[in-house]
């Protein structure tokens, strides 16, 4: 595995490599597409260090596996071990802040929730999580982002973090309640409404802005599909 955490100011990144927390349904109207009920609490879910991979890189798709999904994600990465914290110590504990895509092999997973199996073949695969290069968080204001995914030049997903049905220091207090996130691990907080299927040789833009419109972060990448 060639992936390794980055900082946009080319700062090296201490951390290890570590899991990938997921959260579903986070945005109402990402819900709404697909038919599912608004959680009274977050879904979660784990990618594995294997589905990492450098978003700026090819995006490597499985084909003959059905639809594969973008979902655009605001990324964090974790700096310090948390176990049952609150909030605002959760707030302390970001020491990066990027975009995922949360790659999911939609028809796939549509059969496993049919059978009330767990999603991990469907967004678990090598590949499954390209992640791009972290911003320093400090002065970023995590309620108001905008995230932007274009695609072909088409704009094909855009949502802003108030629209959260959980704001990202209050998933990180939940999933600490749950179980230890790491310095290193990565948290996802779920996608906007806009999801849809990536072909071979798509070209990406996916873009994070402050709430003034200003460029914080911007990743170009293609894909490419592989059997
Ligand atoms: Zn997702």
């Amino acid at each position: 595995m060639s992936y390794q955490h980055r900082f946009t100011d080319k700062s090296n990144c201490e951390y290890p490599i570590g899991k990938v927390v997921c959260v579903g349904r986070n945005y109402a109207d990402h819900a709404k597409e697909l038919n599912n009920p608004i959680p009274d609490q977050p879904i979660l879910f784990i990618k594995p260090q294997t589905a990492l991979s450098a978003f700026e890189e090819a995006i490597s798709t499985p084909v003959n596996r059905g639809e594969c999904h973008h979902e655009l994600e605001l990324a964090v990465l974790i700096g310090e071990p948390l176990t049952q914290v609150s909030d605002s110590q959760a707030a302390m504990a970001i020491s990066g802040v990027g975009l995922a895509l949360d790659l999911t092999l939609r028809e796939l997973q549509t059969s496993l929730k049919e059978k009330k199996h767990p999603w991990e073949r469907a967004k678990a695969f090598d590949g499954a999580c390209p992640v791009s290069a972290f911003i320093n968080p400090k002065g970023v204001d995590l309620t108001q982002l905008s995230l932007e995914l274009v695609i072909n030049d088409e704009l094909r997903q855009q949502g802003t973090t108030a629209d959260m049905l959980f704001p990202v220091n209050t998933l990180i207090s939940e999933i600490s309640e749950s179980f230890t996130l790491l310095p290193g691990d990565i948290v996802l907080t779920g996608t906007p409404a806009g999801v849809g299927a990536l072909k071979p040789e798509d070209k990406l833009q996916a873009r994070l802005l402050d709430k003034n419109g200003v460029l914080l972060l911007e990743v170009e990448s293609q894909v490419e599909g592989r059997s």
